[in-house]
């Protein structure tokens, strides 16, 4: 039983980003005087959302999703009727990486147990990942056979028994795939549907 609250915890597991020395991204943060992202939203959400990374909007904020994929999350989570403060949304990477290039598997080794801490703390019922590289991380994280490329599987629902109980887990398009392509907005609006089910 952990013997402190959510708000709590979630604050020790944002202190230890901050104090992280040994990342390159971290020097990138302090050179730009950046700030790290650790998340937003109800720490007692049922649908805990995963993205890629901070960009620049994210890393000078501080909050995650912010710029313009942020305002494509919003217009989704709109679409169904979902409110951000209803939602914990997060990424794999806390700090931003130059150019928002890709991450690495060392960044994401690096970064993804303080993920890992905070899908422990918030036990959210359904984990909605946006884009491949979240997609990837957790269905190696539970052992999920994806069986296809994320255009495939995307808007699938799988039924996962881990550690903090049962969870579905939700591969999502990345939002800023719409900003680039137009057809993909109606794919992502049509597969938030499926979100639907588990708001309240
Ligand atoms: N893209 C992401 O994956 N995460 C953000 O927070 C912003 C853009």
């Amino acid at each position: 039983m952990p013997t402190q609250d959510k708000p709590t915890q979630l604050e020790e597991v944002k202190n230890a980003v901050v104090n992280l020395e040994a990342s390159a991204l971290v020097d990138y943060r302090k050179e730009y005087s950046y700030l790290p992202v650790l998340g937003e939203g109800n720490y007692d959400a049922d649908i805990l959302f995963i993205g890629e990374a901070p960009g620049e909007s994210e890393a000078k904020s501080g909050r995650p999703f912010c710029g313009r994929s942020g305002k494509m999350l919003d217009e989704l989570l709109e679409h169904i009727a979902l409110d951000r403060a209803d939602v914990y949304i997060t990424n794999i990477l806390k700090d931003r990486p130059p150019e928002n290039r890709d991450p690495t598997t060392d960044e994401i080794e690096l970064y993804t147990p303080f993920l890992e801490a905070q899908i422990e703390i918030i036990q959210p019922k359904v984990i909605a990942t946006l884009g491949r590289f979240a997609m990837e991380f957790i269905a190696q994280e539970y052992g999920v056979e994806l069986n296809g490329t994320i255009t495939q599987v995307c808007g699938r629902t799988y039924e996962i028994e881990a550690g903090v109980g049962n969870l579905t887990f939700v591969p999502l398009l990345h939002p800023a795939v719409a900003l680039y392509n137009g057809s993909k907005r109606d794919v992502l609006k049509k597969d938030f549907e499926v979100l639907k089910k588990y708001t309240k």
